[in-house]
């Protein structure tokens, strides 16, 4: 049986490799099929395509875009962020274009902002978090924990992530970024295939079947939403059957990836978690803006 992994980062967005080294990692690691999934871009694309047709191994176009869910708690409005993968979108397409790149225009004022607050605390500048980034690579929390461990404030990004840049500290700031169902929406006029990234990834394993958002789900699959990525180190177990369940419920696609980073870039390995043929078959199937190369 084939391992389909549907979801890797390199240095176009917050991975540590090129697009090239992550597909020879791939293969060394028995991939046969992989997805270059960077932040809110589709710049890696091509030499992803180039490394996957020299290796012998599938590489499936993706983009993992940056998303915000407004949703109603307790009669309040609270605002989540959302990240929803993209497989086989125009990368041409203008609407979609536009928004990637207010998106890429948000993180980086977002950033600085972050920062900004840092500053007050540690001597880090913004020079600094650009030093560790290639040119025109999507800006995100993981550049600025480089700065962080370059300055000897932390020993790695997960350290980072755990410490100063962790969402409930006072350094932290959110991405101000398209909503979720229009970001949905764009994607299948695009021709592509919106599956939720790692969904309910940030709630603890004690979630209670009550606390879990069925009226938000139903939403965005009415909008259209093609499936989720149940598979992923970051999915805790009871949303995992919760889940199966209501993909069972809407025939959705499910879907099973590493979220990969590099080596060095978070633990997450590729070929981790795996996608089943017949779900990568329906993905290619309903995906129209671009093509797979397999
Ligand atoms: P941002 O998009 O700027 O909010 O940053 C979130 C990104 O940081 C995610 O896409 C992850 O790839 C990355 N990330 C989250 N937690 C960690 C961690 N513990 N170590 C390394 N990277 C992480
Ligand atoms: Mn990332
Ligand atoms: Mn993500
Ligand atoms: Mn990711």
């Amino acid at each position: 049986m084939s391992s389909i992994d549907l979801h890797s980062h390199s240095t176009r967005s917050d991975g540590k490799e090129s697009p090239t080294e992550v597909f020879e990692h791939a293969a060394a690691a028995g991939v046969d099929i992989l997805a270059l999934t960077d932040h809110d871009t589709t710049s890696g694309w091509s030499e992803a395509a180039e490394a996957a047709a020299r290796l012998g191994i599938g590489f499936v176009p993706g983009i993992e875009v940056t998303t915000r869910a407004k949703v109603q708690r307790e009669s309040r409005t609270h605002f989540i962020s959302v990240h929803m993968l993209a497989y086989l979108p125009d990368p041409h397409n203008q609407a979609l274009l536009t928004e990637l790149n207010e998106t890429l225009g948000s993180r980086e004022i977002r950033a600085q902002k972050i920062v900004d607050k840092l500053s007050v605390d540690f001597d880090i500048t913004w020079a600094m978090v650009l030093e560790t980034l290639q040119e025109g690579a999507t800006i995100g929390r993981p550049a600025i924990a480089d700065a962080l461990v370059k300055l000897g404030v932390v020993a790695d990004r997960t350290e980072a992530f755990h410490g100063p840049l962790h969402k409930s500290e006072k350094y932290y700031v959110a991405t101000d970024t398209t909503d979720t169902i229009d970001a949905i929406k764009l994607i299948l006029n695009a021709g592509g295939v919106p599956i939720i990234a790692h969904p309910l990834g940030g709630a603890k394993d004690n979630l209670s079947r009550g606390d879990l958002p069925e009226e938000h789900f139903e939403q965005l699959i009415d909008a259209g939403l093609a499936g989720f990525e149940v598979y992923h180190r970051e999915v805790p177990e009871v949303a995992r059957e919760w889940l199966r369940i209501l993909a069972h419920k809407h025939d959705l696609i499910i879907t099973g990836s590493s979220d990969y980073h590099g080596i060095h870039g978070k633990p997450n390995r590729l070929g981790e978690n795996t996608t089943p043929p017949e779900m990568l078959d329906r993905i290619l199937t309903a995906g129209t803006g671009a093509k797979a190369i397999l």
